[in-house]
Order: structure tokens, then C-alpha cells, then sequence
């Protein structure tokens, strides 16, 4: 008949736990094949112990629910104080554009006043200076140095949102 169970086993249980073995409890673990037995699976909880204790620790780490909501929170301030920033980039852009518009149209309307100083100096650079260009517009049909200027100023300023444009959807 086989032993299946000793009475020192949990006294050798116990031993790996504290680690205190006396020799009594050793001479008995040389002869007691059940005994050893015990003290292989005692050390194999001890090993996976630190395991177990790690990963409850580390559930323990896990971000506080109130800080995960502020950090929400935060990072939605953000995103809101950059959208701010981009309508109010909007707002510049259209507010330098209404201003080229603005301005051409008045110019438009009193290019015989004040016009004609501008013209003058202007039309030497945009006529004088590529006639060859001019002379060919003119070719097309009757052009007038008021409406030239406007659309002029027109396409300077579509120009800039062109540049614009491109960067503020970057950002
Ligand atoms: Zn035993």
C-alpha cells in the first residue's frame, strides 16, 4: 500500500514559506518521497506568488477614473481653443479680403480723383513696363484702367488667400 499523504507536510509546507527549516524536518525530507513533493509544489506557489502579487499592483496603477476625466477634459479645452484660433485666422484672412474688395471697389468709383496719380504711377509699371502684354489684352476688347486696377487688386488678393489657404489648412 502506497502513502499518499505524510503528517510533516505542512510543517514542510510551512518551512518553504518562512524559509526556517529545522534538521529534524530534513532528515525527514531525504526519506520522505511525499515530502518533497510538497516542498517542489510549496516552491512553485512561492515563485508564482510575486506574479500574482505584480499584477494586482499593477491594477492598482491603472489611471484614476478622475484623472482620465480631467485629462479629457483638458485635451477638449485644447481642441476648442484651437478651433478659436483657427475661425480667428478665418476672420483675418476675410477681413484682409473685404479690404481688397473694399478698396478696389473705391478706388473703382473715384479712380478720376484719386485715381489718376495711382494710375499714373501704376500705369507706367503695368502698362509701360510689359506693353507687349497690354497691347494684346487690348486687342480683345475695350478695357478701361479703373476696372484693369479693381480686377488687378481682385487677383492680388485671391493670390494671397491662395497662399494662404494651403497654410491654414495645415495647421
Ligand atoms: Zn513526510
Amino acid at each position: 500500500m502506497s502513502q499518499t499523504s505524510c503528517s510533516q507536510e505542512s510543517a514542510v509546507a510551512r518551512a518553504v514559506r518562512t524559509g526556517e527549516w529545522n534538521e529534524t524536518l530534513e532528515v525527514h525530507l531525504r526519506e520522505c518521497a511525499i515530502c518533497r513533493g510538497v516542498q517542489e509544489a510549496a516552491r512553485w506557489m512561492q515563485a508564482l506568488a510575486p506574479a500574482a502579487q505584480r499584477s494586482a499592483q499593477s491594477q492598482n496603477d491603472l489611471p484614476d477614473p478622475q484623472i482620465l476625466w480631467l485629462r479629457a477634459q483638458l485635451s477638449e479645452r485644447q481642441a476648442a481653443a484651437e478651433r478659436a484660433q483657427k475661425v480667428l485666422r478665418w476672420v483675418e484672412v476675410a477681413c484682409v479680403m473685404a479690404a481688397c474688395a473694399g478698396l478696389s471697389i473705391w478706388l473703382a468709383w473715384n479712380w478720376n480723383g484719386i485715381g489718376g496719380e495711382i494710375a499714373d504711377r501704376l500705369g507706367w509699371a503695368l502698362f509701360d513696363a510689359w506693353p507687349a502684354f497690354w497691347a494684346n489684352l487690348y486687342a480683345y476688347g475695350p478695357v478701361n484702367s479703373p476696372i484693369l486696377f479693381s480686377s488687378a487688386l481682385a487677383v492680388i488678393s485671391f493670390v494671397a488667400i491662395g497662399v494662404a489657404y494651403p497654410l491654414l489648412a495645415r495647421e
